[in-house]
């Protein structure tokens, strides 16, 4: 038996409130969701996130969209943010890769209000250092 929560979900031996399923991913509610509906897709593949592997990450792309479209029009909302955190530093917490979707209504603020640019940015200096060839 697999010590990943997200594997044993999607082999059934932990319940979920699923949504949505295809041949490579499965989608099911937020334990803790931000908003009503928040949603988490993850491929049947266990890769660790989504820079482990282009083709995992490819292939739950249907699956995103469908669920996204899915909660648009069952739940009316009128906006939804996509989002993956990837590494503990980023706010993952469960190692098997996820896409987060939130979905947002009218009047609804959204994830702008907590990304508050950081004035300190310095554009040239950040975009020296990833473009610099070594
Ligand atoms: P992360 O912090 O890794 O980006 O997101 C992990 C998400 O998984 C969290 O939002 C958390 O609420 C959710 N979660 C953790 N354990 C379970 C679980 O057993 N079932 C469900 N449905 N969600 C879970
Ligand atoms: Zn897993």
């Amino acid at each position: 038996m697999s010590d990943c929560i997200f594997c044993r979900i999607v082999a059934g031996e932990i319940p979920s409130k699923r949504v949505y399923a295809d041949d490579a991913a499965v989608a099911f509610l937020d334990l803790a969701p931000f908003k009503a509906g928040h949603t988490l897709v993850v491929p049947r593949t266990h890769v660790s996130d989504a820079l482990a592997d282009a083709g995992v990450l490819a292939s739950i792309a249907p699956a995103v969209v469908a669920t996204g479209r899915l909660l648009t029009e069952k739940l009316g909302a009128s906006g939804m943010n996509v989002l993956s955190n990837v590494g503990a530093d980023a706010g993952q917490s469960v190692f098997h890769l996820h896409v987060h979707l939130v979905p947002r209504y009218a009047d609804d603020p959204g994830m702008g209000a907590l990304l508050t640019p950081a004035a300190s940015d310095d554009l040239d200096a950040v975009h020296a250092r990833i473009t610099a060839t070594a």
